[in-house]
C-alpha cells in the first residue's frame, strides 16, 4: 500500500535496530522476513539496494548481506527474502531462530545495483534462485508507480515449485501492461506438467524471450557460473556490455590470496607489515594478503560480511601507509579521502598503520 509521508518526516537510520514483524515461507528453504523500525520511521532506499544484518549466532556475531526485496514505494516496512543453501550458517540461523518481536542490528542501505542508477525505457531482468530479489524490488516499484513498463523478466530455477515470487509476479503481470514473465526450469515437478522453458538458459532462449535484447538495459543476478553464461551469451550476440549490470551474492573463499589474481598494484613475493595501533599488535604478511586475513592471523577479528568489497562491513581507518584496494562499491570516495579502507579487498604495501 502506498503511504504518503510528509517530505520532512525523519527517516530510519541504521543506529536503530530492526524489529522482525513477520516471516513468510516462499518455497523450500526460502522465507521472506518483514522488518519495521520500532520508532515507526519510514525506510529510504533505492530498489535493488541491500542491508547487512548482524546475526547473533552462537560463537559471535556474523554479518550477512541481503537485498531488500520490497519496494521503496512501501516505506513503512522492508523485507528480505533469503535462501538457505546446504551448510548455511547465517541464513539458516535466521530461518531457524528469528521470530516476530525479535530485534536485529542492521547496516545500510547500500549498493548501486539499481534501475534508478541506470534508467531505461526497456529492461531485461535475468536472475536465478535468490538472485530474483533485486529484480522483485525494482519491478514492484515500477508497478506501484503505475508507470508504463517494458520489462522482460527471466528467472531460472531448479523446478517450478522453487520459483520465488511466481504468483505475486503473475498477479502483477495481470494488472500492468508490459511485464513479460519467462520462467526457465531444469526439470518439472513430479506429476506437474510444465509448458515453459526447460534446460539451461542459452542464446537461443534469450533471442526468443526478448528479440529486441539489443535495445534493453540488462540486470543479472545469480550464482557466478550462471552470470558468466549470461555474459558469454550476450557478448556472443553482439550486445553492448556497457548496458549490462550484475550483482554477485557469493563471496570468494576467505583465504590467503592467490598472487596470480592480482594486478600490478601488489608485488608477488613482497613482504608487508601491518601495525594495529590501538591494540599494539603487528602482522607480518605478504603484499598479496588482504588486510582482513592478515588481521585475523594477528588475532584481530575485523567484522566482515561479503568478503568482496560490496557490503562495507569491514571498513577500517588507515592512519598511514598505502594499500591497493579494488572494491565493488562498498566504500564511498569521501570515506576513502578520509582514510578509510575495506579490509577484505585491501592489500598492504610495505608498512600500513591502522586505527584498530
Ligand atoms: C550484495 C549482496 C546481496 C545479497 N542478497 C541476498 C538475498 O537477497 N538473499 C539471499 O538469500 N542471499 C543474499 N546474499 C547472500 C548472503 O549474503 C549470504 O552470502 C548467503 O546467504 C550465504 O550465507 P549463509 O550464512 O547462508 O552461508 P555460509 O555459512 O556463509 O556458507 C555456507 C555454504 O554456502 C556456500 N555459499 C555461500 N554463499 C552462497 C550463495 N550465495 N549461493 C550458494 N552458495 C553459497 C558457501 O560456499 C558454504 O559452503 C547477498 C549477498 C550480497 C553480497
Amino acid at each position: 500500500m502506498l503511504d504518503a509521508q510528509p517530505v520532512t518526516a525523519a527517516k530510519w537510520t541504521d543506529d536503530e535496530p530492526l524489529e522482525c514483524v513477520s516471516i513468510l515461507p516462499e518455497s523450500p528453504n526460502v522465507v521472506t522476513v518483514c522488518f519495521q523500525a520500532p520508532s515507526g520511521r519510514p525506510f529510504e532506499f533505492l530498489a535493488g539496494q541491500f542491508l547487512t544484518l548482524e546475526l547473533p549466532v552462537p560463537g559471535g556475531p556474523l554479518y550477512r548481506t541481503y537485498t531488500i526485496s520490497s519496494s521503496p514505494t512501501r516505506p513503512k516496512s522492508l523485507t528480505i527474502t533469503i535462501k538457505a543453501q546446504p551448510d548455511s550458517i547465517g541464513t539458516r540461523w535466521i530461518i531457524d531462530n528469528l521470530r516476530p518481536g525479535m530485534m536485529l542490528k542492521a547496516k545500510g542501505p547500500g549498493g548501486r545495483f539499481t534501475s534508478t542508477e541506470y534508467p531505461a525505457r526497456k529492461y531485461l531482468f535475468i536472475s536465478a534462485g535468490s538472485g530474483i530479489t533485486p529484480m522483485m524490488s525494482m519491478t514492484t516499484e515500477i508497478y506501484d508507480l503505475g508507470r508504463h513498463c517494458d520489462i522482460v523478466f527471466v528467472n531460472c530455477a531448479q523446478r517450478p515449485s522453487e520459483i520465488i515470487f511466481k504468483r505475486r509476479l503473475e498477479h502483477m503481470a495481470t494488472r500492468i501492461e508490459g511485464l513479460d514473465l519467462k520462467w526457465v526450469v531444469q526439470e518439472p515437478d513430479v506429476f506437474q506438467p510444465w509448458t515453459g522453458y526447460q534446460g539451461r538458459l542459452n542464446q537461443l532462449m534469450l533471442g526468443l524471450m526478448a528479440p529486441d535484447y539489443l535495445e534493453r538495459e540488462v540486470f543479472c543476478c545469480g550464482p557466478e557460473p550462471f552470470m558468466q553464461s549470461v555474459r558469454d551469451a550476450l557478448a556472443g550476440l553482439g550486445f553492448d556490455m556497457n548496458h549490462y549490470h550484475q550483482e554477485s551474492f557469493q563471496a570468494p573463499q576467505l583465504e590467503a590470496s592467490d598472487p596470480s589474481e592480482f594486478d600490478t598494484g601488489v608485488h608477488e613475493g613482497a613482504q608487508a607489515e601491518i601495525v594495529f595501533e590501538a591494540t599494539g599488535a603487528t602482522s607480518r604478511c605478504a603484499e598479496t594478503d588482504t588486510v582482513l586475513v592478515a588481521a585475523r592471523s594477528a588475532g584481530i577479528a575485523i567484522p566482515y560480511g561479503c568478503s568482496m568489497g560490496v557490503c562495507g562491513t569491514c571498513r577500517v581507518k588507515k592512519i598511514s601507509g598505502e594499500v591497493h584496494m579494488v572494491h565493488n562499491g562498498g566504500i564511498s570516495d569521501e570515506e576513502i579521502d578520509e582514510g578509510y579502507i575495506l579490509a577484505c579487498c585491501s592489500h598492504p604495501r610495505e608498512k600500513v598503520v591502522l586505527d584498530l
